[in-house]
């Protein structure tokens, strides 16, 4: 399998619990790099722009303004099939389906203070990544 890149976001419940470096553990355990990363302050605007796919879901108010309520942390992590191993290791969106280790099993809060976000597909990592981080900043 081929070396990519994802773009995770740890969402704000997980910076205010103090949770980034347990996060971070876990990516680290499964074998992702944490290729970049920074913490940051999201404004709304920047919040509908990422989520704007789900711009017409019922909980997008909610989701934009859970993640501008605190710090988040972006990264980018790389591996061996890196998006989709994120995903096994973020485990489901609704904390109560995920699997046990998995991050949302061991720390979200509730389907939507879900702790982590993670790409979905190659596409989309590109577009995410661009997003939060120059190519100067992701030296691998
Ligand atoms: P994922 O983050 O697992 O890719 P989605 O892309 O479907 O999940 O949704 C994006 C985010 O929107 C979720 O991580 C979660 O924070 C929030 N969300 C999804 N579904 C709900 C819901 N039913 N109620 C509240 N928030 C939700
Ligand atoms: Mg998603």
């Amino acid at each position: 399998m081929a070396i990519e890149r994802t773009l995770s976001i740890i969402k704000p419940d997980a910076t205010k619990r103090n949770l980034t470096g347990k996060i971070n553990a876990k990516f680290e355990e499964a074998g992702l790099r944490i290729v970049a990363q920074k913490r940051i302050q999201l404004t709304l605007a920047q919040a509908q722009k990422f989520y704007e796919v789900h711009k017409d879901r019922p909980f997008f108010g909610e989701l934009t303004e859970f993640m501008i309520s605190e710090p988040v942390v972006v990264q980018v992590l790389e591996g061996e099939g890196a998006i989709a191993k994120n995903r096994e290791v973020m485990g489901a969106t609704n904390p109560a389906n995920a699997a046990e280790g998995t991050i949302r099993k061991d720390f979200a809060l509730s389907v939507g203070e879900n702790s982590v976000h993670g790409s979905d597909a190659p596409e989309t990592a590109a577009v995410e990544i661009a997003y939060f981080f120059s190519g100067l900043e992701l030296v691998g």
